[in-house]
């Protein structure tokens, strides 16, 4: 089986001033100098310049948090792929739970965006995830496979691979709740089997966790067979906490 380099993600969400992000990222650095883990900063449009300045010379990659699947037009508050490879991004958030939820993010954009991404040069992070109520009722699974057949019907067999997938449970993000090691291995295998039905590398998808990661939790979770690493969203607001999940990987 291939070795799946690890995959630590910090969602910053609309948090963070240019002044704010500078400030973590000089914190991080030193910090996790030694890791040969993926580490991905994702912060907010107005402050992705600023940490593609200051991570130049290391290995960390730097991600936007949403795209539009259009290359340009009238779109009023967007940003395209291009944009994004034009500040040297690597990556790109695509349906988080909180974009599906208060802004509409839907499955027919999704579709679209995650190959345009990977045209682009972008490396997706799609997040998929089950609701409470979806998990209370047993059908967990039905709505990862929904999310994933919906979200990736326009990407080739060959490139799922190079799409790295985040399962997050709703009920898990900002809440404090952590899925439990059974939980989070249950869904992240699944998503893998998935992929591998769609004809997917699945050997060689990095299929990360995320919600409620903290210092604390990290080393349990990303102990698990099938998590890869993490999306991680309030602990990557602090450099050390966040430092401390990467050294966790
Ligand atoms: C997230 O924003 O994707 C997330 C997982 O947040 P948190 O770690 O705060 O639950």
């Amino acid at each position: 089986m291939p070795e799946r380099t690890r995959y630590i993600a910090a969602n910053w969400k609309m948090h963070k001033t240019v002044a704010e992000a500078a400030e973590f990222v000089d914190a991080l650095l030193p910090r996790i100098a030694a890791t040969q883990s993926d580490v991905v900063l994702c912060p907010p449009f107005t402050a992705l310049n600023e940490v593609v300045q200051r991570r130049y010379g290391t290995a960390v990659k730097v991600a936007a948090q949403n795209m539009h699947e259009e290359e340009s037009g009238a779109f009023t508050g967007e940003v395209s792929a291009a944009m994004l490879v034009e500040l040297d991004v690597e990556a790109v958030v695509l349906g988080h739970s909180e974009r599906r939820q208060y802004f509409n993010e839907t499955d027919e954009a999704l579709v679209r965006k995650v190959p345009v991404a990977l045209a682009a040069g972008l490396e997706p992070i799609l997040c998929v995830g089950e609701s409470e109520a979806a998990r209370d009722a047993g059908e967990t699974e039905e709505v990862l496979e929904r999310q994933l057949q919906a979200d990736l019907a326009g990407v080739e067999s060959l490139d799922l691979a190079r799409v790295v997938i985040a399962y997050e449970p709703i009920w898990a993000i900002g809440t404090g709740r952590t899925a439990s090691p059974e939980q989070a291995q249950e869904a992240c295998a699944y998503i893998r089997d998935v992929v591998r039905m769609r004809g997917g590398v699945a050997d060689e998808l990095r299929v990360l966790y995320g919600g409620s990661v903290k210092p604390g939790n990290a080393a349990e979770l990303l102990a698990l067979p099938d998590v890869d690493g993490a999306l991680v969203g309030g602990a990557a607001l602090d450099a050390e906490d966040f430092a401390a999940i990467v050294e966790a990987s």
